[in-house]
């Protein structure tokens, strides 16, 4: 509403002086021709008198015949002028109305702004300088019309998602039209640690830093402090990034690194690979702005996400909780029933728990808790998944895996925990763990819980075999696992 107003009285402003210029120039001009075509006519029959006698040369007749056409070649001049100037004018009001409806049209719609006009410079004097000025300024606008266009779309995409890759893309696409750059990385940190969101235009294959002391002190210092800084190409932990160019990968000539910073603390890290002209330093101070607004974006996306992971981890262990665990169980269950793929389902809990928490203590019992979850998730295969199913049982899914896969993980694992040892104030505790396992389709359950339930009962088959053994639901019936290689006499 504000800036209604100010646009209305800005236009007003600009109708008065237009009509103030029209009336008083012009006016003045007329008059003042008029005035010396007077003057010129009253002083002619002075001169005309080394001509003509006196009497003639100042009688009222010719005195007044001077003045006429003393008038009238003011009258004549004063039309010149308004012609010639005008034309000029004429062309440069057409140029800036062209120019204003583009700036109207770009303020007011999505529509990209287009440089309608460019005046033609043909002359040297003061209107040729006023055309000049006038298409450098227009490009001046078309700059900044640009440049906020482009913030504002950015805005808009950075609002509309909280994914901090989908915002690491929109920044860096934004970074590199800004910066006119071949492409870029954009990394988050969080402590140390470095995460790579998203790349551009470059090698794929290359190693990249993931924590921030593969990078120079000098490297460190500059991020640490949030200050845009230019690396050599040799650069300590960025020395194998290569850019695509026409001529095929290229090292580049040096790297501009660009802090994201919200407060104090920097959440990102933007590296510019740069080729001799193609990062223009002008463009690099835009950036130097523009990474004060993006920064609480990427900021606002890592803290999604990590309260996400946050709801979705056990508080002790750091692997899925049960609600998650089951959340990703049914995704999994509908993924084998969509495409007839096994999917085996593992419960295990470990055996006399309670004389650990008993002996040890409370503080032992969470020491071997995170030992054990530690090693399922060190030893389960991508796509498969553990969480914490209760106190000390976990749940293990493995998607692809028949029964005979499911039994062997089993085993694996058994084998795994029976060796472990879990060090804890100078003592060392092992404990072994008994597993039961479930397959659909072996189980033709429609709902997880049934699969659940039957890994249950494997579980408990294996308990009442004496622990430290893996059962197998095999549908009608439940069995101990033997393995194969040891042989029975
Ligand atoms: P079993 O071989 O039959 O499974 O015997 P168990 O002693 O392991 O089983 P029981 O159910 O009798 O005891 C489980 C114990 O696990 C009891 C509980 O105090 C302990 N527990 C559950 N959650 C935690 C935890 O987060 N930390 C610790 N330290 N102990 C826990
Ligand atoms: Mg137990
Ligand atoms: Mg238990």
């Amino acid at each position: 509403m504000a800036r209604e107003l100010e646009h209305d009285r800005a236009e007003i402003a600009v109708a008065g002086l237009k009509k103030r210029v029209n009336r008083s120039v012009f006016k003045s001009l007329f008059f003042s021709m008029l005035l010396f075509g007077f003057f010129v006519g009253t002083q002619f029959p002075l001169f005309a008198q080394q001509a003509l006698h006196t009497n003639e040369a100042l009688s009222p007749v010719f005195y007044a015949m001077c003045v006429g056409a003393g008038l009238m070649v003011g009258l004549f001049n004063f039309l010149l002028f308004k012609v010639l100037v005008s034309r000029a004018l004429s062309r440069l009001l057409v140029g800036m109305r062209k120019i204003n409806a583009s700036v109207e049209q770009a303020l007011h719609t999505d529509k990209q702004f287009e440089l309608a006009c460019q005046l033609e410079v043909d002359s040297n004097d003061l209107l040729g300088e006023v055309a000049t000025t006038f298409n450098s300024m227009s490009e001046a606008v078309a700059e900044r019309i640009t440049r906020e266009s482009l913030v504002r779309t950015l805005m808009a995409d950075l609002s509309s998602t909280v994914d901090p890759k989908r915002v690491a893309q929109n920044i860096l696409e934004a970074v590199l039209k800004v910066a006119g750059g071949q492409g870029g990385i954009l990394f988050s940190l969080q402590g140390e640690e470095l995460e790579l969101l998203t790349s551009s235009g470059l090698d794929k294959g290359v190693r990249l830093p993931v924590v921030l002391d593969e990078l120079s002190d000098g490297a460190v210092h500059a991020i640490k402090r949030g200050e845009v800084a230019e690396l050599a190409p040799d650069e300590r932990g960025l020395e194998m990034i290569r850019v695509h160019t026409q001529e095929g990968q290229v090292r580049p000539n040096f790297f501009v690194v660009v802090p994201l910073v919200t407060g104090s603390r920097t959440v990102g890290l933007i590296v510019l690979p740069g080729l001799s002209s193609s990062l223009v330093p002008a463009r690099l101070q835009l950036i130097d702005v523009f990474r004060t607004h993006v920064a609480p974006y990427l900021h606002n996306a890592l803290l999604h996400r990590k309260i996400g992971e946050m709801a979705a981890l056990d508080w002790l262990t750091r692997i899925l909780n049960r609600r998650f665990g089951m959340r990703r169980l049914r995704e999994e269950f509908s993924r084998s029933l969509r495409h007839g793929l096994a999917l085996s389902v593992i419960l295990l809990d470990i055996d006399h728990f309670k004389r650990i928490n008993d002996t040890y203590g409370h503080a032992a019992g969470d020491a071997v808790l995170k030992e054990v979850a530690n090693q399922l998730k060190k030893n389960i295969r991508s796509g498969e998944a553990v969480c914490r199913y209760g106190g000390e049982e976990f749940m293990i899914l493995a998607p692809g895996n028949d029964l005979h896969d499911g039994s062997i993980l089993c085993e694996r694992i058994r084998k795994l925990i029976e060796k472990t040892v879990v060090r804890w104030a100078g003592q060392e505790l092992q404990v072994t763990v008994s597993l039961g396992v479930a397959t659909w389709p072996v189980i033709p359950a429609s709902v997880v819980n049934e699969i659940v339930s039957a890994a249950d009962e494997a579980l408990y088959f294996a308990k009442e075999a004496g622990r430290n053994r893996v059962a197998i639901h095999q549908g009608d019936d439940v069995r101990l696992y033997v393995d194969p290689a040891v042989t029975v006499n």
